[in-house]
């Protein structure tokens, strides 16, 4: 009998414990609510648990989104959480430190989880929808809008480093006519499979965007002038090479290209301009070409 009621009994120390816990609890829910970004969760949660789970590294893995976060240090002992919230994973999440953590470390730990996981899913929600808006439907690639948004972002980036940058323009040849004699559906899968040519031929640190109609754009990260003119007259020979089957028939088709590269005066339509210019360059001179603008 007694037994029974010391089992029921908290002492002062689990009380106080149990105290800061619930008032930390509501200061990370309120601070979890100023972001939308992993990133920014993460390392929020990582502060504001320190003073009830000390630790000095904090990981966090999310595949859907290819995603790998660290703040802080690795160290040799870890505790890992798989984090779901009504079916939907929203990653994993590991602490870090020099030492084990305690039983009542890991109680607190999973009691403060449960303010993470809402605000994962309120980000993972407004990444995908991001992902969306971002994306093209027919070809699967980055549309205009990501084009932009990224090309801004590294302008401001090189130009706080000497990498260069460089543009190539991608206009298909005589597309009307692939339309006008197979039909829509013909030139719609031409542009799928030429989104994936040119997806798979550049570097996976490269990127490949729809810039609009049957015309895309290469970003070519730390690339200057000459190897831009290589990877772009690889590109120009991949698509010649490349015959579609497209029921009965065997389609062809070329492009013309323009290419510019950044300096130090440009801005993101000075640059763009300039790639535009040098791609009709190319179709003047004849098309299935190459032009520096
Ligand atoms: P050029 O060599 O001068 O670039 O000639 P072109 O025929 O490629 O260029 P033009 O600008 O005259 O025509 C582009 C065509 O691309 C016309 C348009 O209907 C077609 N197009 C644009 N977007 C799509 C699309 O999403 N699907 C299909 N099937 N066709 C498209
Ligand atoms: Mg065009
Ligand atoms: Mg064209």
């Amino acid at each position: 009998m007694s037994q029974k009621i010391d089992e029921n009994v908290i002492n002062q120390k689990q009380f106080e414990s149990a105290q800061a816990v619930n008032l930390h609890r509501y200061d990370i829910s309120t601070a979890l609510q100023t972001s939308l970004e992993f990133d920014e969760l993460i390392k929020i949660f990582g502060c504001k648990i320190q003073p009830i789970v000390p630790h000095c590294g904090v990981e966090y893995c999310n595949s859907e989104f290819d995603m790998h976060l660290k703040h802080g240090e690795s160290a040799s002992c870890s505790c890992s959480y798989t984090l779901k919230v009504e079916d939907k994973p929203l990653g994993e999440l590991r602490l870090m430190r020099g030492h084990s953590f305690t039983k009542e470390e890991l109680d607190n730990l999973e009691s403060l989880l449960c303010c993470l996981i809402y605000p994962l899913r309120n980000a993972a929600l407004f990444q995908q929808a991001l992902k969306m808006a971002y994306t093209d439907v027919l070809t699967k690639t980055s549309n205009r809008a990501a084009f932009i948004d990224c090309l801004q972002r590294e302008i401001k980036r090189v130009s706080r480093t000497t990498q260069p940058l460089s543009l190539i323009f991608v206009d298909l040849d005589d597309f009307k006519s692939i339309n006008d004699k197979y039909g829509h559906a013909c030139g719609d899968a031409v542009l799928g499979s030429v989104a994936s040519w040119l997806t798979d031929s550049v570097r996976g640190s490269d990127a490949v965007f729809r810039y609009g109609g049957e015309e895309f754009v290469v970003m070519l990260f730390n690339t200057d002038a000459e190897n831009a003119r290589v990877i772009a007259e690889r590109l120009r020979k991949d698509i010649a090479a490349h015959t579609l089957a497209y029921g009965m028939e065997a389609i062809n088709i070329t492009a013309s290209m323009g290419i510019s590269v950044l300096t130090p005066n440009d801005t993101a339509e000075s640059l763009i301009k300039r790639a535009d210019e040098a791609m009709y360059m190319a179709k003047r001179l004849g098309r299935n070409r190459v032009c520096m603008g």
